[in-house]
């Protein structure tokens, strides 16, 4: 049985598999324990769909959900999400008043404390911070010598009722190369800012660092909470070691139907540039899917499976479309034409990896799943649901806008 026929027809598909995120949460959440796990579903859960993947993760346990801007954390409050939620990467135009009165806790490193009070105050509604100390990452993040001054003003914040200081956190830089000594110095720079905010007198209530490659492979970064991206997605965060390896199941399917069909000559030029050319007469298929879908423009090469065979992608990749060549004649215009034959990039049984991908486009797993882009419909399933209630099938239907 294969739960993606579960899913409706639908030209170019993203099919994001809830039972995988649930499993993939569940055995994160196991692995860290006693530590919390924070799902986080930035940039539309990367491409997963913001929604769907907070209930998701949610249901299955996840205490936290975390997203980048605060419009990603407002759309999720909108949508119906009550749990504990946390944004971290403001400008001057974020909408802080908005988050204080939708409960969204406010990642903060300097600048945006004084903006925070000044909604704070207007609504009369203490904020929720979590202040961010830079260990090494060099982005965002109080640098060290001003660490402690922070916390004082903080605190004298929070003394006058305008916040409260929920929690104290960080990012790493290298944890998805564990060999690196880096992440020691960092996790060591964060034990000290932590002694310093409670010596000054913080009552936290989280003490959060470690991403997916850090909940994975370093125990002594999971302090209260982990943030998990994408491992929740399936996907491992460490070259050369594949999702299976770590129990984690990938979520998302992509695929397409077949476009066209044809028998070529040898010499036959493929794509714009002509840079492919046909070695002997053969039969070309059409993907039609390109970069406005979110496929990467350099990744020719990359597999595409049909009619349980994987064939790389020949010459250019284009807007709206892709190549393959079958390497073989005499099907065009039969019943064994290609025409309408189902094409998955990655995802599901026997497919290709997001990983291959990644390779081919010299990117990484992470870049591959996030730049699908709105063309490309996204559809649930739940595999683990039972066949016989139909529930799979209900699942199937919702499609995010
Ligand atoms: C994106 C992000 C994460 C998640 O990282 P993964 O490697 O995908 O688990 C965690 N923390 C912060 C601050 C992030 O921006």
């Amino acid at each position: 049985m294969n739960y993606l026929e579960a899913v409706p027809p639908a030209e170019r598909t993203a099919v994001v598999d809830l039972a995988a995120i649930r499993h993939n949460i569940r055995h994160l959440a196991e692995l860290v324990k006693p530590a919390r796990l924070m799902a986080v579903v930035k940039a539309d859960a990367y491409g997963h769909g913001a929604l769907e993947v907070a209930r998701t993760a949610v249901d299955a346990g996840a205490a936290w959900l975390g997203t980048a801007h605060i419009s990603e954390a407002l759309a999720l409050r909108t949508g119906g999400i009550s749990a504990p939620l946390m944004a971290w990467l403001h400008t001057a135009e974020s909408d802080f008043s908005a988050a204080v009165a939708a409960n969204i806790d406010i990642g903060i490193s300097g600048w945006e404390l004084e903006a925070v009070v000044a909604a704070a105050r207007e609504l009369e509604v203490p904020a929720r911070v979590h202040l961010k100390i830079d260990t090494g990452l060099g982005r965002n993040g109080c640098p060290e010598e001003l660490w402690e001054s922070f916390v004082g003003q903080a605190l004298a914040y929070q003394e006058d009722g305008l916040l409260r200081v929920v929690g104290i956190f960080s990012h790493l830089a290298v944890a998805d190369e564990p060999q690196r000594r880096e992440t020691d110095a960092q996790l060591q720079k964060f034990r000290d800012a932590v002694a310093v905010a409670e010596d000054a007198g913080v009552d936290h209530e989280v003490r959060h660092i470690a991403n997916t490659p850090a909940a994975l492979s370093r125990p002594d970064s999971h302090f209260d909470m982990v943030r998990i991206g994408l491992g929740m997605y399936g996907l491992s965060p460490f070259p050369g070691q594949g999702a299976a390896e770590l129990g984690l199941r990938p979520a998302m399917t992509l695929k397409t139907t077949i476009a066209n069909c044809k028998a070529v000559p040898a010499g036959q030029g493929v794509s714009y540039g002509l840079h492919y050319k046909t070695a002997e007469p053969t039969t070309l298929a059409l993907v039609p899917m390109g970069y406005a879908d979110g496929v990467p423009r350099v990744a020719t090469g990359g597999p595409v499976l049909v009619d349980g065979e994987v064939f790389p992608v020949v010459g250019r990749i284009a807007m709206d479309q892709m190549v393959i060549d079958l390497g073989r004649t005499g099907i065009a215009g039969t019943p064994e034409s290609f025409v309408g034959k189902e094409a998955v990039l990655f995802g599901g049984e026997g497919a290709p990896s997001v990983d291959e991908w990644a390779a081919a486009s010299g990117s990484i797993n992470y870049e591959i799943i996030t730049r699908i882009s709105g063309r490309v419909t996204r559809s649930y399933v739940d595999s683990d649901a039972p066949a016989a209630s139909g529930s799979a099938t209900a699942a199937a239907g919702s499609v995010l806008p």
